[in-house]
């Protein structure tokens, strides 16, 4: 098979590359490189079976040349991050707007099939914990930035769900979780990287608000197996599916962790929200998966608990080298 993954030098991507070169396949990656990064796929340069462009998928003649060459589409760029969306809501709402109509529009032409790559961001505050893919979507004000990436890929869900319906274009849309692992970068505000660099150089861990937020953090290489499965299952067409662990854990619990499993003497300072992000930033206080639909599909279940991840975390920031597969 030959598969084009957008936004494939990004964290998720590079690993989905890895695997479904491991598998056998043809890869084709398009990436600006506007948050993935060469590094991550420069162990692939010399594969056969891998081919990589560096440009933006809103340049139609370049992905339609290569949505024409493969059989099937991951479509993970995407502007991620909430630091970076809070700091660029104009480059968030383009690049997921924008890319998503792009791509959606050009592999119709051909009636490829494509995966969306949403989020679980899109609950937003809604308080209906575990979210089921099924319920309520809850936005905050406009006035407030991060909201903005919620909307953002809300309507790309209702783009991917219109063609499938309307033109019968093949697409299926996973709303991805707090996914974490080696190659993921703390730049754009992830917590886990961002906890793990401050804790290896000695410096304060900081905790966003009172820590009492929770999060649920899926393995790279469990979430790239679910996604290879559903790309593979005809039922999974025209639907949305969550995927993520539901281990739950407070941030300040993680912080606690992460000094422990690298032995760091750093101190956990808090943080308020308005310094960290903005002014009147709104926080979710809990964000757990209902897994159960992925689960009856696919068989779906994260292997690699919270300490795995955060080992595979600290061994890739303490120095292990980056041309190896790592899922
Ligand atoms: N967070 C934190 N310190 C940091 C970065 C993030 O306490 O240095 C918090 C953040 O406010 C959120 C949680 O950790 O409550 C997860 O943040 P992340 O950006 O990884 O993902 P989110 O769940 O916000 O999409």
């Amino acid at each position: 098979m030959r598969v084009l993954i957008t936004g494939g030098a990004g964290f998720i991507g590079s690993h989905l590359a890895d695997a479904y070169l491991h598998r056998g396949d043809e890869v084709f990656v398009i990436d600006d490189l506007s948050t993935g990064t060469f590094e991550n796929i420069q162990h692939l340069k010399t594969n056969p079976r891998f081919r990589y462009t560096i440009d933006t998928v809103h340049n139609q003649p370049v992905t339609a040349e290569l949505v024409d060459q493969c059989d099937v589409v991951f479509h993970l760029a995407a502007a991620v991050g909430v630091k970076l969306i809070v700091e660029s809501p104009v480059r968030t709402i383009e690049t997921n707007v924008r890319g998503t109509e792009v791509l959606l529009a050009i592999a119709n032409k051909k009636k490829k099939k494509v995966l969306v790559a949403s989020t679980s961001e899109v609950y937003g505050l809604s308080t209906e914990v575990p979210f089921r893919e099924d319920g309520n979507l809850v936005m905050g004000a406009t006035t407030k930035g991060r909201w903005s990436y919620a909307c953002s890929k809300a309507i790309d869900e209702f783009l991917a769900l219109a063609y499938w319906r309307e033109r019968k274009l093949p697409t299926i849309i996973v709303r991805l979780f707090n996914t974490v692992g080696p190659r993921q970068t703390g730049q754009y505000g992830m917590v886990i990287p961002t906890f793990v660099k401050q804790a290896l150089a000695g410096r304060p861990l900081t905790v966003y608000g009172d820590g009492e937020q929770r999060r649920c953090f899926g393995y790279v290489g469990d979430i790239v197996e679910a996604l290879i499965k559903l790309m593979d299952r005809p039922e999974a067409v025209g639907q949305v599916f969550n995927i993520g662990s539901n281990e739950e854990i407070t941030i300040l619990d993680l912080a606690k962790r992460v000094k422990e499993l690298t032995k760091s003497a750093s101190e956990i300072v808090f943080v308020p929200y308005d310094e960290a992000y903005e002014e009147g930033f709104e926080d979710m206080p809990r964000r757990i998966p209902d897994i159960t639909k992925i689960k009856e599909l696919v068989g779906f279940h994260p292997q690699m608990d919270l300490d795995g991840i955060l080992q595979t975390v600290i061994e890739y920031q303490s120095g292990r080298p980056s041309n190896q597969r790592l899922t």
